[in-house]
């Protein structure tokens, strides 16, 4: 038996605050003076001043890809077309034998509506194929070499569910718009190394655990990618735990679903703790940006413009519903305010022809819902899964989501409080690498709507500020809700693991601006370190 007493600074259990907890053989013994009265003989661990807390969830994320970031030409931290086509070369020649040049992710408003050019990239790397992912992830550039190795010329048609935008002069310009076009290329590129794949999963551990972040939804697996993730699993790789949502194609739908019993299956007889797959995922729409999210009124730019519906009629309905019947949870992306009514309408058909069960269907991102839409999450049991950090006036936002939408359908926007406060169980993801994992990134705007210079003053749509406990509960116990774990985690209560941070502040008292500054010392799961800001 191992026993650690943790003392010595503020324990905030998720619902009220102590200042000893009693860790035995990884799981929340006892707290307060019932922890001291029964710590004979247990390790003592300091917190000097500091905050421990239940470690972070979180509930949207593609840690696969995050990780596969990090083996590709960085061009994230790039703050211009140029950055990135210099990052790309610099790469290319450091890396002659690679046959195709992967990267991601580069930022979208870098360029006029998002359209980057093949030529760019062929100045760089005039004899390769490069394939370089968006920020969004439903965006692709390429060079020349790889639209060529596609088949993609002027005469291609638009495919179903993508765009291929051209130059004004016909010819094919280089941006791939959602997955119907991106997918040209994937089939075309060569598979990452199953080393590198592993590598991935190695460094989004790394990532998430120096963030306080012990579980995360990968929302969006692929066949492949659970063989990737059960590998890690049978040679105990994975150091935090996942649950997987398996990716539902609608112009495959038919043909998927027995594999996502199959999946899951396998899964469970890895047996491991810390892997599960109990998800899958369905794209209701694209995004604003792309002008490829749902909408009910049209976009500004054009009249009959209301974005991509990725499922027709009822057809999400039914796929959802034969998800349901093999007891597998329903999350579906839904940015505009049309995705997300035709998300809610397929949960009631799922609800009114299965009946009632415990299925804790996910809505990921909401960010546009219509006011007649805001209390059917709470009606229907729905989780609304939203990015706080999203909920700011940056210039992604001014620059290519108000233009699209116009202002009064742009205040509409990531309505968190408002959806919570109708009753709904709201849990916090961050889309990484979309955008930062860190959570105190996204809980800074959460509990203030403001971008990190503090813009604007007050906040952009302040009446969605979330309190700073209700932000913490979303990214914690609201996650564990999510993943029906919420007796295993997510709370400091007994019998619950021990899955912990310990922060050098407390964060219900430091200031909105400086939360993304709160240190992590460390981050424990079932009780053990599994990462030390020291080592
Ligand atoms: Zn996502």
């Amino acid at each position: 038996m191992t026993a650690t007493i943790f003392t010595g600074g503020v324990i905030w259990t998720g619902s009220a605050e102590t200042d000893a907890l009693l860790v035995v053989d990884g799981v929340v013994r006892a707290v307060g003076d019932q922890a001291r009265a029964s710590a004979a003989g247990a390790d003592q661990v300091d917190l000097d001043g500091g905050l421990l807390m239940p470690s972070f969830g979180d509930g949207h994320a593609h840690p696969l890809y995050g990780g596969l970031e990090y083996a590709g030409p960085p061009v994230r931290p790039c703050n211009s077309v140029d950055e990135i086509v210099l990052a790309v070369k610099k790469f290319a020649d450091e890396h002659p034998d690679d046959e195709w040049i992967i990267g991601a992710s580069y930022d979208s408003s870098l360029a006029p509506d998002g359209l980057f050019d093949a030529r760019w990239l062929d100045s760089a790397v005039p004899d390769r194929p490069v394939a370089l992912r968006a920020w969004d992830y439903h965006t692709m550039w390429v060079n020349s070499v790889a639209l060529q190795r596609a088949g993609i010329t002027a005469d291609t048609p638009d495919p179903v569910l993508g765009e291929i935008p051209h130059r004004e002069d016909g010819s094919v310009l280089g941006t791939l718009r959602e997955w119907g076009a991106v997918d040209l290329v994937t089939a075309v590129m060569p598979k990452r190394d199953e080393g590198v794949r592993l590598a991935a999963l190695g460094t989004a551990a790394d990532y998430y655990l120096a963030r306080g972040v012990t579980w995360v939804q990968d929302a969006w697996v692929e066949p492949d990618d659970v063989d990737t993730y059960i590998a890690a699993a049978r040679n105990d790789l994975l150091r935090m735990r996942f649950n997987l949502a398996l990716y539902a194609d609608p112009r495959h739908f038919d043909s998927q679903v027995k594999g996502f019993d199959d999946a899951r299956r396998r899964v469970d007889e890895v047996g491991s703790p810390l892997l599960t797959a109990k998800t899958v995922k369905f794209f209701a729409d694209g995004v604003i940006e792309n002008e490829t999210g749902a909408l009910l009124a049209p976009y500004c730019s054009a009249l009959h413009n209301h974005g991509q519906s990725n499922w027709e009629g009822d057809a999400l309905a039914e796929a959802a519903r034969q998800v349901d019947d093999l007891g597998l949870q329903i999350h579906i992306h839904a940015i505009g305010d049309a995705a997300v009514r035709q998300a809610l309408d397929a949960i009631e058909y799922v609800v009114r022809h299965n009946g009632s069960r415990d299925r804790r269907p996910v809505i990921a991102h909401a960010q546009l819902v219509d006011d007649a839409d805001v209390g059917r999450f709470a009606e229907l049991g729905v989780i609304p899964n939203m990015q706080p950090l999203w909920a700011q006036l940056d210039a992604l936002m001014t620059v290519l989501t108000v233009p699209r939408i116009g202002a009064e359908r742009a205040d509409k926007q990531y309505r968190i409080r408002s959806i919570a406060e109708s009753g709904a169980p709201l849990a916090f993801g961050s889309d990484w690498p979309v955008s930062s994992g860190k959570p105190f990134d996204g809980i800074a705007v959460a509990v203030s709507r403001q971008t990190a210079e503090g813009e604007p003053a007050g906040g952009w749509t302040p009446n969605e500020i979330l309190p700073i406990e209700r932000a913490l509960c979303a990214y914690t116990a609201g996650v564990a809700y999510q993943a029906f774990a919420e007796d295993g985690w997510g709370r400091l209560m007994p019998g619950a693991s021990a899955d912990l941070v310990w922060l050098d502040r407390d964060p219900r008292t430091t200031a909105a601006l400086d939360i993304p500054s709160l240190h992590v010392r460390g981050t424990y799961l079932c009780g053990t370190p599994a990462y030390s800001a020291t080592d």
